[in-house]
């Protein structure tokens, strides 16, 4: 697994090495042939169709997805390249001057680390492994993990999914020692409860930490719907920031809870209504009753993972977004989200707009909206752009 270009099992591309020198993935139908009987995780080094070298990468061919190149020079894939590989992922997240003790600290693809995600709580990390090869590597990650960031408790949380493709048992639970059940990490003015391993995410939607601080600056003073609330995180931001109420709107009754919690750690259950709902009815719900809101947070789970599934998916965010419209008051805040991958920037607008159109509502758009900048987009692997939003407002 460790061994350097001369030794190791070679894989070989069908084709000159094209969108590979740039993309990290290879699907099995782009490989000619295999030399050196690589097993299943193991790392092998690519070669194009004329022997130059494409890089080294995690193979396994269970997966249509069967190698993910980790890096471009011939170095051996070995304790010491994951630890400057995740030396760099810090510093790049320290660079960036992150508002609190939560974030990604890896980012699969968008750190050079194709198969592995990384979250960090304060003192916990979570650490998921998506490919065989980083499940295997997990006492390498730990290592690099607690070199870059000190002495952290690792949690493993994997996907079953990803280990069911790949082949390999998911683990969930800490990987050496005991941590914490739970911990309050800051977000700006905000505290929030990280039930480790539980929840969605590995904790809290990370992705969106920017967003809420973003949509926060318009809060003040206004009345908030925080709709697909999960534990409130929107709407309590948008209380510290001084608005005057706010009302989440979430079906799941353990996120409730949690929203609940988070709501009373930081002093705003007098201030705050939870309906444990579903949003499309109690946006309908809403509008019926001629309810009036300053700030609406509009952040759905992904409406389809499928390329296949778009028009419907099109046609819940053009919903909910036409009644988010017909809720708000005049100078109303919109902040809506789109976080599935297909769903593209431009086609969201189009979307929005549509709603807007029937909603008969003169819309500013004062931002457009992406995931936190600890979830790196890379240029040229485009699947790591997946959170689209824009910020409204109604004229
Ligand atoms: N804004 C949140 C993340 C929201 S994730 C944050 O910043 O933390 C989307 C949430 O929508 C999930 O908690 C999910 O349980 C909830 N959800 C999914 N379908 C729903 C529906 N039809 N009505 C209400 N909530 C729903």
């Amino acid at each position: 697994m460790s061994s350097g270009r001369g030794s190791s099992p070679r894989l070989r591309l069908r084709r000159a090495g094209g969108r590979s020198r740039t993309h990290p993935w290879i699907y099995a139908g782009e490989i000619a042939g295999l030399e050196g009987a690589p097993e299943p995780g193991d790392a092998v080094t690519v070669l194009d169709q004329a022997d130059a070298l494409v890089g080294r990468g995690f193979y396994n061919p269970r997966a249509s997805l069967a190698c993910r190149i980790l890096t471009r020079r011939d170095e051996p894939i070995d304790p010491a390249w994951f630890a400057r590989r995740i030396g760099e992922a810090a510093a790049y997240r320290q660079a960036l001057d992150l508002p609190g003790q939560a974030h990604r600290l890896v980012w699969s693809e968008g750190d050079g680390l194709p198969g592995l995600v990384v979250d960090r709580y304060a003192e916990v990390v979570v650490v998921q492994c998506l490919t065989l090869g980083m499940s295997r590597a997990l006492p390498w990650i730990a290592a690099g993990l607690r070199g870059a960031v000190g002495e952290v408790a690792v949690y493993v949380a994997d996907e079953p999914g990803a280990a069911r493709l790949e082949g390999f048992e998911p683990r969930r639970g800490w990987l050496d020692g005991d941590g914490p059940e739970t911990v309050v990490v800051a977000e700006g003015p905000a505290r929030f409860t990280v039930r480790v391993g539980t929840g969605h995410k590995t904790g809290l939607y990370l992705d969106q930490a920017e967003n809420r601080l973003r949509v926060a600056r318009w809060a003040a003073g206004r009345t908030v719907l925080d709709a697909f609330a999960y534990t409130g995180a929107f709407a309590v931001q948008a209380l510290a920031a001084g608005a005057a109420r706010a009302l989440c709107v979430e079906s799941s009754p353990v996120a409730g809870a949690g929203a609940a919690a988070d709501l009373l750690l930081n002093g705003f259950s007098g201030r705050a209504e939870l309906r444990a709902a579903n949003a499309f009815d109690e946006l309908r719900r809403l509008e019926r009753a001629r309810a009036r809101f300053g700030l609406v947070i509009l952040d759905p789970p992904p409406f389809t993972r499928r390329k296949g599934a778009l028009d419907a998916a099109a046609r819940g965010y053009k919903e909910i977004n036409l009644r988010a419209m017909r809720l708000l008051e005049r100078g109303g805040i919109l902040a809506t989200f789109s976080c599935s991958h297909h769903v593209s920037p431009a086609r969201f607008e189009e979307v929005c707009r549509a709603a807007a159109e029937d909603a008969g509502a003169a819309m500013r758009t004062l931002e457009p909206l992406g995931q936190s900048r600890d979830h790196p987009v890379l240029l040229t692997v485009p699947e790591t752009r997946y959170l689209k939003g824009l910020l409204l407002e109604k004229l």
